[in-house]
């Protein structure tokens, strides 16, 4: 009698798999919506076979008519190799697919959540960050179609919210890492791992000081869950990441420890606008929602490890 039908844009990547299989695990009807530019059917295909779960191909750029009660938009390229592929469908990706997703949640009166980003606090001023900053984002440089689209679906889905009353959550997701990252996925956690596993040299970008707080994807997909049944008129934003910060050397040094690898740390260029510290302050999020993560990141490394070894 409770079972939700529940739509996933992105729900074929790595973060939307994980989530798919939870509310699947939950007694959820799951509709998984994907164009595939990044997430991939092995993601998914274990669950195939579930009566419970579709999968969709379809592009976000188009409308979509699905019947649902909750709506989970996570459609978008994650990777700064990834979004700055196509820099303008980027954009529009974020900017259409908000406003699809929301016409959505208006007309079937479904609850939405929006999978937002760090990144909406740009090269941050204030350290650590909380919801409040309002961010030190380059609004045309080389990461701006990520970061401003992202800021403008935010902006989106409030304005549906006081115009139009959808029931909107919004997401502030820092790094997350785990099992189904792309070994081209290009992010450290994945470049880091594979390049360890191989015997490559690890690269990193800059000088290595750079700061980052990552976030176990189990503990990001349990603070997802929470947030959408979280109380009536709670929006959010509310920040989900770990609090536990690492320079990107000192992450490079855990993952030689922990692989055994012989790779040597290689240095490159730092690229434009790579924030130079990261860390959330997730006290809303503790309050508002009991929630906050509960995997170390040496634990994670190893199981991420673990499915890497297999994966490549
Ligand atoms: P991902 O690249 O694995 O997942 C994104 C998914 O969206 C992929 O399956 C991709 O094929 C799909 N997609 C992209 N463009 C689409 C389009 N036009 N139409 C339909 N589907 C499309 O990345 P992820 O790490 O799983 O990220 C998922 C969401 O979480 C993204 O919105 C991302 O911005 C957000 N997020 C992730 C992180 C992180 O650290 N992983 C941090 C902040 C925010
Ligand atoms: N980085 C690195 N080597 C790599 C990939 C990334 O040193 O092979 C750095 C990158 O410059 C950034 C940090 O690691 O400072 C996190 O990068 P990622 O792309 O994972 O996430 P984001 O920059 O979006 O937080």
């Amino acid at each position: 009698m409770n079972r939700k039908r529940i739509l996933i844009t992105g729900g074929a990547g790595f973060i939307g798999s994980h989530l798919c299989e939870r509310l699947l695990e939950q007694g959820n009807d799951v509709v998984c919506m994907d164009n595939l530019f990044t997430g991939q059917k092995d993601n998914i295909r274990h669950l195939m076979d579930n009566p419970y779960f579709e999968f969709i191909r379809h592009d976000i750029l188009e409308d979509i008519h699905v019947e649902c009660d909750q709506i989970y938009n996570l459609a978008c390229p994650a990777s700064p190799i990834h979004y700055q592929y196509d820099p303008i469908k980027t954009g529009k990706t974020n900017v259409l697919g908000a406003l699809h997703t929301l016409g959505l949640a208006k007309r079937c009166h479904a609850r939405i959540l929006q999978a937002s980003t760090s990144e909406v606090y740009g090269d941050p001023e204030i350290h650590p960050q909380p919801e409040t900053y309002r961010g030190c984002v380059n609004p045309n440089g080389v990461r701006s179609c990520y970061d401003e689209g992202k800021r403008m679906a935010e902006t989106l889905f409030f304005d549906y919210h006081r115009q139009h009353h959808v029931d909107i959550k919004v997401v502030r997701i820092f790094n997350t890492y785990g099992p189904r990252m792309r070994s081209d996925d290009g992010r450290v956690v994945s470049n880091f791992i594979v390049q360890a596993l191989k015997g490559d040299d690890i690269t990193i970008y800059g000088n290595g000081e750079q700061t980052r707080s990552f976030c176990y994807v189990d503990d990001l997909v349990d603070g997802m869950v929470r947030m959408m049944e979280s109380r009536d008129n709670f929006t959010g934003p509310v920040n989900l990441g770990n609090t536990g910060e690492f320079t990107m050397l000192q992450l490079a040094k855990m993952i030689i420890a922990v692989t055994g690898s012989k790779s040597k740390i290689v240095y490159m260029p730092l690229p434009q606008d790579d924030p130079i510290q990261r860390k959330p302050v997730i006290d809303l999020a503790k309050q508002e929602l009991g929630w906050e993560p509960v995997v170390p990141l040496e634990e994670g490394l190893i199981k991420t490890i673990d499915y890497f070894k297999k994966a490549i």
